[in-house]
């Protein structure tokens, strides 16, 4: 019996799950679904910069694991770009946990409430230590 696979924990779900090329009238079958772990992936690796070790771990997954899912984000993200398709983020295998930053002050990863559905703010994104002070 194959193991079920565990839920990858994810700390954002975003408000904004559609993007259509400007030019694009209607949404046609060829809309790439993105999952919300592998969104999660790109923003831990790409925007936050976390390395694998560290993304892997906030996920609760293997280094493996974490560098599957970021491959196939970055494989649909670069299809829909380059072929002009449009991008839906929708499901995935998932539980809503904490969110994790790396701190631009101290360089620390810290981790927050999630986000059920919104913007993912970047203006506070220091650790409490270093709001603090
Ligand atoms: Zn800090």
């Amino acid at each position: 019996m194959p193991r079920p696979i565990k839920p990858r924990k994810i700390g954002y779900i975003p408000q904004h799950k559609l993007f259509v090329p400007y030019d694009k009238k209607r949404l046609s079958n060829d809309t790439i679904l993105l999952l919300h772990d592998e969104l999660e992936a790109l923003r831990l690796k790409d925007i936050e910069h976390l390395n694998q070790n560290e993304a892997a771990e906030v996920m609760g997954v293997s280094r493996q694991t974490f560098q599957l899912i970021l491959d196939s984000a970055h494989q649909k993200v670069a299809t829909a770009l380059v072929e002009g398709q449009a991008i839906k983020i929708e499901g995935g295998n998932y539980t809503l946990s904490e969110r994790a930053h790396r701190c631009p002050q101290c360089g620390k990863i810290h981790q927050t409430n999630a986000i059920i559905e919104g913007n993912c703010n970047r203006k506070r994104r220091r650790c409490r230590n270093c709001r603090n002070e």
